[in-house]
């Protein structure tokens, strides 16, 4: 059997999914890789500064609330003073974090890489990717293989396309490390 790899490689952070006011509707807002610090006497706040991606309402996500300035290292709050990306991405890709201010996470750009398949040999498919994501399995290969939905579920329920895990693959999402068998006979 061949095995194919195909890597899912995030171009952006995820943005959140939550309700704006303005909009008067649940919006993606995107994070603007800035902090907002604010010191207290003994206490820091700190938080990771969003953006409605059609109005641009601002939404603060919790990160630090009230903790002992000397409870985090120098050099992370001279990060998060000087809004370092790098930072920034990591609180963004922070599922925890992101769950605790109670939103959703919503799904990062992305661009897929690896070779295509022929469709003439058994494949045995390896999806990698850096981390989960909401990104749905069955969009990933509708993409690179360029084939409709309507496609894709007659292949899955012909058993062309399944998981090794044997999950539903029109429902699952993109998971670290996934693999799929592919075998369509033409
Ligand atoms: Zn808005």
């Amino acid at each position: 059997m061949k095995k194919v790899t195909w890597d899912v490689q995030y171009t952006s952070v995820p943005p959140v999914i939550k309700y704006c006011k303005k909009c008067s509707k649940k919006m993606e807002f995107v994070c603007s890789n800035k902090f907002r610090v604010n010191a207290e006497r003994k206490y820091l706040d700190i938080w990771l500064i969003y953006k409605c991606s059609e109005c641009n309402t601002t939404w603060n996500m919790t990160i630090y609330s009230r903790i002992n300035p000397s409870s985090i290292s120098k050099a992370m709050l001279e990060g998060f003073h000087s809004n370092s990306k790098e930072l920034a991405e990591k609180y963004a890709r922070n599922i925890d974090v992101i769950g605790k201010n109670g939103v959703e996470v919503g799904i990062p750009d992305y661009k897929i890489v690896g070779q295509n398949i022929d469709f003439k040999e058994k494949v045995e498919l390896h999806i990698n990717t850096i981390c989960a994501s909401k990104i749905k399995i069955g969009t990933i290969i509708r993409q690179k293989l360029e084939i409709s939905q309507s496609v894709f579920e007659k292949l899955i329920s012909n058993g062309s396309i399944k998981g090794l895990r044997e999950e539903d693959l029109k429902k699952s999402k993109l998971e670290k490390e996934n693999i799929l068998i592919i075998d369509i006979c033409l």
